[in-house]
């Protein structure tokens, strides 16, 4: 859909935008086979974009079958369960969860990859040694993450990590110490050692909030992102209860009714921007004066 108006037009015309719990199986599922194949940590950057951004955000699945089912981006987008009980959803949302562990981690013989930063410990037999990982971390709200090794005998090993292509100033230290190894966005960073139990390693990616065009054709239309979050404003005006909307239009994809008013990042950043710093803050400048406002990350707009 890149360079064509495909993309934009859904975005526009369209609240069924990605069926979601199935759509984030699929995605999470060949994203992981390719970094598994290639070791690209492109892959790795897609996985954990959608996986935060679309099944996290989605609504819990309810014990009579209801699920969620289409995400909705539009400016009056809504949260709603899919009208029919059971639907494939309600199947690959605990298919999901499920898979998680395994996108975190992969390892061959001479080294470990670090896919996923959540809080977590991997444990594996090398040779006659037992090793384990152990990670500590408020990813994604924060950019700091720590690890801790333990194993039964030292062990030289290669640890890689993944650097998100967005990172701006990444750094890697080992036992409070810079390492020198290149640790560069868009890549996993080596680091090779003899590893020894209470061996630290401390990872920074600064959570920096920016807009993402969409794509290079729309520059006007934008996300706007801390690290891998889409975040959406939240004004704190008196919150008033609205119809609720029934996906009966999904089949033809047409636009419904909003079911309620909710300015967009991409609404409160016009007119006019590029996705600069600047426009960025021209923006946060044009809110002040509607009001204050709070920009929690999309996966948190359950209900
Ligand atoms: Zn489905």
């Amino acid at each position: 859909m890149v360079g064509s108006e495909k993309l934009f037009n859904s975005l526009t015309k369209t609240h069924n935008h990605f069926e979601t719990p199935c759509g984030s199986y699929a995605h999470l599922k060949i994203t992981r086979y390719l970094l598994r194949v290639t070791r690209d940590s492109t892959y790795g950057d897609s996985l954990e974009r959608v996986m935060y951004n679309t099944v996290l955000g989605s609504k819990p699945l309810e014990a009579d079958g209801r699920a969620f089912y289409y995400s909705d981006y539009s400016f009056n987008g809504s949260k709603f369960y899919h009208n029919a009980r059971w639907p494939c959803c309600s199947g690959t949302v605990p298919q999901v969860a499920t898979d998680y562990r395994i996108c975190a981690y992969f390892r061959d013989a001479d080294a470990i990859y670090v896919n996923l930063y959540v809080p977590s410990a991997v444990r594996w037999a090398r040779g006659d040694a037992q090793i384990t990982f152990t990670q500590k971390s408020n990813y994604a709200f924060e950019g700091s993450v720590e690890f801790e090794v333990t194993t039964s005998k030292p062990q030289e090993l290669a640890i890689n990590l993944r650097i998100p292509a967005w990172a701006q100033n990444p750094m890697v230290a080992v036992n409070g110490k810079a390492v020198s190894a290149p640790v560069e966005r868009g890549k996993f960073a080596t680091i090779r050692c003899q590893w020894k139990t209470g061996d630290r390693i401390e990872l920074e990616i600064p959570m920096r909030t920016r807009l993402e065009p969409i794509d290079p054709w729309h520059p006007k239309t934008v996300a706007l992102m801390s690290g891998p979050l889409v975040l959406f404003a939240l004004t704190n005006s008196p919150r008033t209860l609205t119809e609720s909307r029934s996906d009966r239009s999904w089949s033809d994809g047409r636009l419904a009714r909003p079911a309620r008013r909710r300015r967009t990042p991409r609404e409160l950043a016009r007119p006019g921007t590029d996705g600069s710093q600047e426009d960025w803050s021209a923006a946060m400048a044009g809110l002040d004066r509607r009001g204050s406002c709070r920009f929690p990350a999309v996966h948190r707009n359950h209900r």
